[in-house]
């Protein structure tokens, strides 16, 4: 009878964390949302009255008299509007991609095209600081379902920062492979490297790293948060091998189009 009252009473206290655990995820996941909604709503507030400006700052650039030094103010306050409006765009962007009820539409995507486009977009940045970017693919198709744009941002996001925090005649290695029934994308570089201590948090928004180097060039931090979301609601999987100083590779894993 000692047994059973005491078993009874494990039972019981089990219930009751196991109640109360519930009862934490389901505040935490009301908290998610309703950070989430904060992010757009902010986002869409600030959008608006930034169009107005931008539109009447290119008004006043197009007018023909002005002084040298009212032309460059002007230019200088239309460079600051449209990094705020890339910061907006990416807010928008992250609670898009974060959000559940809004899933992807798959399409056939061709990943080969999208890595060119990615490396081409790179090109500018990295041929100005002699970064030679390479890529190594099997011939033919490689083809994932996804939204095409999504995708895009993907290699964009990963190509683009390796060239971003690689100094100098550095290398940058853009892999697509197929493996098994997945589809592998990585990115190599040997530039500035990440700390441990930073790899466990590269994927938090608004996260740059404490390293003065990477801190010297320009972001937001939103990009890989970005990144993450969109290879999550793919079904694939992101990760990160790296050391301080001798460099990164991200590698994406995909599924394969049937
Ligand atoms: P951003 O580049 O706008 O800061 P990201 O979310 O793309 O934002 O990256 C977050 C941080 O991760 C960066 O600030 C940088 O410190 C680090 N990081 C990302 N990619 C690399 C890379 N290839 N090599 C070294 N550090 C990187």
């Amino acid at each position: 009878a000692l047994d059973i009252g005491h078993d009874l009473g494990r039972a019981i206290l089990n219930a009751r964390t196991f109640e109360r655990e519930h009862q934490l995820v389901e505040e935490l996941q009301a908290l998610d949302t309703y950070k989430s909604q904060l992010i757009t709503t902010v986002a869409h507030e600030l959008k608006n009255p930034l169009t107005a400006v931008m539109g009447h700052l290119e008004m006043l650039e197009s007018s023909p008299d002005l002084t040298g030094t009212t032309r460059s103010s002007l230019q200088v306050m239309e460079r600051a509007a449209q990094r705020l409006g890339k910061v907006i765009d990416d807010l928008l962007l992250l609670s898009k991609v974060g959000d559940p009820t809004n899933p992807v539409i798959p399409t056939p995507v061709d990943l080969r095209a999208v890595v060119e486009e990615a490396v081409e977009l790179s090109s500018v940045a990295a041929d100005r600081k002699h970064v030679q970017v390479n890529v190594q693919a099997p011939p033919g198709p490689l083809v994932a379902m996804g939204d095409r744009d999504e995708l895009d941002r993907v290699c964009t996001n990963l190509v683009s920062n390796a060239v971003k925090y690689t100094p100098e005649g550095g290398h940058v290695l853009v892999r697509l492979d197929a493996c098994g029934d997945e589809l592998l994308f990585s990115v190599t570089d040997d530039g500035l490297g990440i700390s441990e201590q930073d790899q466990g948090r590269l994927f938090e928004e608004f996260f740059r790293s404490t390293n003065p180097e990477a801190a010297a060039q320009p972001g937001t931090g939103l990009g890989l948060a970005i990144v993450q979301r969109i290879v999550r609601r793919h079904g694939g999987r992101i990760d990160v091998d790296s050391e301080l100083g001798r460099g990164s590779t991200f590698r994406v894993l995909l599924p394969l189009r049937d």
